[in-house]
């Protein structure tokens, strides 16, 4: 490797890191924990103007739900997560039990001892991803039409990576546009989303490069799982050199499941074909923070192209 070159993208990136901490700065306000921030009305704007300019791009005949930031345990369970990400995963925990046995554990604390030793998981997860519920919700209204279904879901999710990084958060919001239907109504829906994204990001004025990708699947086994996602190109992912040009920052994903929610939540046509089922993911606080990366901190110096797409006026 020519030492000129990986000199002079370490210099970049540690100037990229060096502006990131700025946005910080405006951006974001500390909650005590890495990756966990509150936001400022500067950043929740960006936010806001997103969510609506991705709505605006919402395909016909889509039905829009919002879920809330926890989920049924089961139901992430039953989808096989712990199986790929159990390292990712969050469990709402609480103390259970009589009256008496509540004020112990609590008491514990106020005499400088540890409450959370008395800790019992409760039914619920935090979400991880914003698509895990409308599978089963789907699947409880019968068969799957002709022309299959399209969803778009959103919810705060959460992962646990703590990370310093701007771009890697433990609480981050995701929206999505799923759709379940056959094999290639799912692939057609991710190709035109992949092409769509493409003139979103356009219109952004954010650069990009779409690639094929893998889930970060968990140890051994993961990696195994990981070789087998890309090789049946069951994962794109649309990414923005955020932090620097040879980390770029995964914005959007564009996923094919094949048959693994339909098989497991019994989703099947009238014919009673085991359904598929893909989804595109935006990142909104990943394209917020690219956003601001990019254009800077003053929204009246932004591109015409993206104060146009955010409405900006
Ligand atoms: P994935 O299910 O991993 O493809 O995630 C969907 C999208 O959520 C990604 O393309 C990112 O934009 C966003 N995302 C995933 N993990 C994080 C994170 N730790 N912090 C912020 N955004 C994230
Ligand atoms: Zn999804």
């Amino acid at each position: 490797m020519n030492p000129d070159i990986s000199n002079k993208a370490r210099e970049t990136s540690a100037e990229s890191n060096n502006s990131l901490d700025a946005l910080a700065a405006a951006l974001f306000r500390p909650m005590g924990v890495d990756g966990v921030y509150a936001r400022t009305p500067l950043y929740e704007e960006v936010i806001d103007r997103l969510t609506a300019f991705i709505s605006r791009h919402r395909e016909s005949g889509t039905e829009i739900l919002r879920f809330p930031p926890v989920m049924s345990r089961h139901q992430l369970e039953k989808s096989g997560y712990l199986k790929s990400f159990p390292n990712l995963l969050a469990c709402v925990c609480a103390l259970h039990g009589t009256e008496a046995e509540i004020r112990t554990a609590a008491d514990r604390h106020e005499a400088g001892g540890d409450w959370t030793t008395s800790l019992a998981p409760a039914d619920l997860v935090l979400s991880p991803a914003a698509c895990y519920p409308i599978y089963p919700l789907a699947a409880a209204r019968g068969a799957v039409p002709t022309g299959g279904l399209r969803f778009d879901v959103a919810c705060d999710c959460f992962r646990r990576e703590p990370s310093k990084h701007l771009d890697r958060l433990q609480s981050f919001r995701m929206r999505e546009y799923v759709c379940i239907g056959s094999p290639q109504e799912v692939l057609d829906f991710r190709e035109r989303w992949m092409k769509r994204a493409q003139h979103l990001a356009d219109d952004l004025e954010l650069s990009y490069r779409v690639d094929t990708a893998s889930d970060p699947f968990f140890g051994r086994t993961g990696q195994v799982m990981a070789i087998s996602q890309l090789q049946a190109s069951l994962k794109f992912e649309l990414l923005v050199p955020v932090r620097s040009a040879e980390q770029p920052t995964a914005c959007m994903s564009f996923n094919y499941h094949q048959d693994h929610f339909g098989t497991t939540w019994g989703l099947r046509n009238a014919a009673g074909d085991v359904s598929h089922t893909g989804c595109v993911a935006f990142g909104m606080d990943r394209l917020a923070v690219a956003l601001f990366a990019k254009h800077g901190l003053e929204l009246r110096k932004w591109p015409a192209a993206a104060r146009n797409a955010l409405a900006l006026g």
